[in-house]
């Protein structure tokens, strides 16, 4: 059992209606995730006639075949979990290798919190939703919160934890504004994430103030 997309974004991915942040987490899980694939193929094979309906904004015509022709040849996925962020950038998904292409230590990073970075991708960012990666180190957590808006969480190295459960390789954790979390990377090994927000998150925790710059600029 994976932490599998609600079937409303994949939709919305299909039709060209997610923002380009969501869009670009849904395809990074898609390449990850199994059971998001079987979804996404079964929303294709009922969908046709209903993604018409959805009045597509401008999908290729041919995009989903694509997409799934390279998921079906195994693009992007990686064989085996590693053991360090830096050695795992071979096993980038495709979507986010493609917007990457110096590397993860290309990237501006900047510390939120003890053993928690953060690194803002190129990406459309209007209406507010943003895409980010997330490092968080072996053990550590990200200080306790509440959101604003919907955030969604992929894993694209290791895992964490929350108060709702466990999250691995390819999973995706999604919150709102009635939940408040601390995700908390496991010991074993850093957490990379793939974080898409519309609207800043909210701490919650005792020492608020003193992480002032945790809140999004
Ligand atoms: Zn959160």
């Amino acid at each position: 059992m994976t932490h599998a997309i609600a079937d409303e974004f994949l939709l919305d991915y299909a039709s060209g209606a997610a923002p380009a942040p969501v869009a670009l987490l849904v395809a990074t899980h898609l390449t990850l995730n199994p059971e998001a694939r079987r979804s996404y193929r079964r929303l294709e094979a009922i969908g046709g006639a209903l993604l018409e309906t959805i009045e597509p904004t401008a999908p290729a015509p041919d995009c989903l075949a694509q997409l799934l022709a390279r998921i079906d040849a195994g693009e992007g996925v990686a064989a085996e979990p590693r053991p360090a962020i830096r050695a795992a950038l071979p096993g980038l998904p495709a979507p986010l290798a493609a917007l990457i292409p110096g590397g993860l230590d290309s990237l501006a990073w900047r510390k939120l919190a003890k053993g928690v970075e953060e690194a803002t991708l190129d990406v459309d960012s209007k209406a507010g939703c943003k895409a980010t990666l997330l490092r968080i180190a072996a053990g550590r957590a990200i200080p306790k919160h509440t959101h604003r808006g919907l955030e969604m969480s992929l894993v694209l190295e290791g895992a964490f934890a929350d108060e709702a459960g466990r999250y691995g390789r390819g999973d995706v954790c999604v919150t709102d504004e009635s939940i408040e979390h601390q995700p908390t990377a496991e010991n074993e090994r850093d957490c990379l994430c793939l974080a898409v927000a519309d609207g800043p998150i909210r701490l919650t925790g005792p020492f608020m103030r003193l992480l002032n710059p945790f809140l999004p600029r």
